[in-house]
């Protein structure tokens, strides 16, 4: 199982400025790959970073805020008609219908274009292949969002994905073995729905993860300074820290048993 950056950065500023890409990230095991929170340019990064991008065969969407789904409709083209995938689509429910103020982000021709479409939800559990999914509702500004764990038979992965922090989110997370977190804020700036550093380490000592990677970077994160982040956090956890950038494929070269 390998997970590939094609962007680490998220927010508004960053995304608008590009200070870091928002192509969200692809996840490959054994038998498929699929595409996780598709930010404005994941087309082009897919294509640039990645070996095949026509293996992908799937999209995942936390949620409905743009540097999420921006570029699902594109993703789900190229599965489908580039690629002459069959073309599964996981999504929150304000991504496939809209929820309150935000409009839904993939239409219903995008949508029929997919094989099947699967609403992801507070304890809905998918298959994609050799991957099972599960989801929780997060605390974000899209009620809908969900968090995730990939599961193969190799390793399981979770996604703390754009939420405030809460007790009750974290032991959802439990006997993950990696765990991804989407952690827009350096230390000290918490902030009610995003996740900011100084909530990394409850979230690690609840899962026991060996590694944590922290990605979705938002403007302040990036002005702090990744490596004295870094530093900051490598002091309060014992598991293993990695600060995603953009490209990087996970675990290197190596398998994730290497870790
Ligand atoms: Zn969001």
């Amino acid at each position: 199982m390998e997970l590939h950056f094609l962007g680490t950065g998220g927010g508004r500023y960053v995304t608008g400025m590009q200070k870091r890409k928002t192509g969200g990230i692809v996840m490959k095991s054994d038998e498929t790959q699929i595409h996780i929170d598709p930010g404005p340019g994941a087309l082009v990064n897919s294509h640039e970073i990645l070996d095949s991008p026509e293996d992908t065969e799937a999209v995942l969407v936390s949620h409905g805020h743009g540097d999420h789904s921006n570029d699902a409709q594109p993703i789900i083209e190229m599965i489908v008609e580039a690629y002459n995938n069959a073309g599964v689509l996981l999504a929150n429910r304000t991504v496939l219908e809209g929820f309150a103020d935000i409009e839904k982000s993939v239409s219903d021709y995008h949508q029929g274009l997919c094989g099947s479409v699967e609403t992801m939800k507070e304890d809905s559990t998918h298959e994609i292949k050799d991957i099972e999914i599960k989801c929780q509702e997060m605390f974000h500004s899209d009620p809908k969002t969900v968090g995730f764990t990939l599961e193969t038979d190799e390793k399981k992965i979770g996604f703390w994905t754009d939420t405030e922090y809460s007790d009750e989110l974290v032991d959802f997370y439990k006997d993950c073995d990696t765990l991804v977190v989407y952690c827009s804020r350096p230390e000290g700036a918490s902030t009610s729905s995003h996740t900011a550093l100084d909530e990394v380490p409850d979230i690690v000592e609840a899962s026991e993860a060996d590694t944590v990677i922290l990605t979705h970077f938002g403007s302040k994160f990036l002005d702090e300074g990744v490596e004295s982040q870094k530093e900051w956090i490598e002091d309060k956890i014992d598991a293993k820290v990695v600060m995603a950038e953009d490209g990087m494929k996970f675990p290197g070269n190596r398998t994730l048993d290497a870790f």
